[in-house]
């Protein structure tokens, strides 16, 4: 066993240790702190990359991490793991999804994969987690937790790309299943925002690296039944890899999915919603009526595929052409 080294940080065999590594220069001339927890186990074994925060909402997805690995005892672990409860700490002092202080560049961390080190801020940053934290550490599985934005709830679910070397997508796949969320998206190659690309886990995987990510509730309120589903699922999958002995807490029914379709209103005004997330859908259901200032109905959106609903967007209001909720389609049989 050798010393774990990211950044200025080393661990040497059976040892825990955080700090914070220095990312971009900001306009003070400091450097963006990034937090990072590294534990070197006693013993040979995986290497796993565990973060959250890639949006600076997203609090249950951070919250998740902290937990799953403050209950990691580096002298009983097999193997390594590298966590980053918070990936874009830009955004998540402002409490908010997005990179928030330049309204030039792209903004978004989990489209700007796999960023560069000479592009912009979401870029560079992007380069740092995947270039010098995955890649460096030499990594055998990335976990990256989410929740929906503010105003967006989902179901826990976690989302799989399918699009990479087969034993990269099995063991993804594998990995995705133990962490016993209720519903698995493996949608890599449809439609829907998980097959968008320039996400971690897509790029992970495209690269032969097995990933997944999980969505677990939604950013406001911080929930911690979503939290905990998320820490026990992070749990899980160490005991699936044989990093931690335990046993796995019981297996939820797991409905598996793909594409995912967006439900737009065709108006403006106040929404109701006639469904949850989480609940069944069949094709032409009625998700969400829309009424105007006036009282009047003026939409009924539908689903538009037989599936579940992912998302609904709990704004109360919705504009012309914004997302009402997500349907993932069942497979085709
Ligand atoms: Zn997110």
């Amino acid at each position: 066993m050798s010393l774990f080294k990211i950044g200025s940080l080393a661990a040497k065999p059976g040892e825990k240790v955080s700090g914070h590594i220095e990312a971009m220069e900001l306009v003070d001339g400091s450097r963006l702190p990034i937090a990072v927890t590294l534990i070197n186990g006693a013993a040979e074994g995986p290497t796993v990359f565990v973060g959250g925060g890639a949006h600076g909402d997203e609090i249950n997805g951070v919250r998740a991490v902290i937990d799953a690995v403050g209950r990691i005892d580096p002298a009983r672990l097999k193997g390594r793991i590298v966590a980053v409860p918070v990936q874009n700490p830009l955004a998540f002092r402002a409490r908010y999804r997005l990179i928030t202080f330049n309204q030039l560049d792209q903004q978004n961390m989990h489209r700007a994969f796999p960023g560069s080190p000479a592009g912009d801020m979401a870029s560079r940053n992007c380069h740092l987690i995947l270039n010098d934290i995955v890649v460096e550490a030499g990594c055998d599985l990335v976990i990256d937790c989410h929740t929906g934005s503010t105003g967006s709830y989902y179901p826990p679910l976690v989302f799989v790309s399918t699009i990479g070397p087969d034993e990269a997508v099995r063991r993804s796949l594998a990995a995705a299943r133990v962490f016993n969320a209720p519903f698995i998206i493996a949608a890599g190659g449809k439609a829907g925002v998980y097959a968008m690309g320039s996400m971690l886990h897509m790029v992970a995987v495209e690269r032969g690296i097995p990933a997944f990510g999980c969505e677990l509730g939604t950013a406001l309120p911080a929930e911690a039944r979503h939290s905990d589903l998320g820490a026990a699922g992070i749990r899980d999958v160490l005991i699936h890899l044989g990093m931690i002995e335990g046993e796995m807490g019981p297996r939820r029914t797991q409905i598996e999915l793909e594409e995912i379709h967006e439900v737009r209103s065709e108006r403006g005004g106040i929404c109701d919603y006639l469904v949850s997330p989480g609940d069944e859908v069949a094709k032409g259901q009625a998700i969400a009526r829309v009424i105007n200032l006036f009282g009047e109905t003026v939409h009924e959106a539908v689903s538009p595929v037989d599936g579940y609903v992912t998302t609904c967007t709990y704004w109360g209001s919705i504009n012309q052409g914004e997302r009402l909720a997500r349907v993932a389609r069942k497979p085709r049989t």
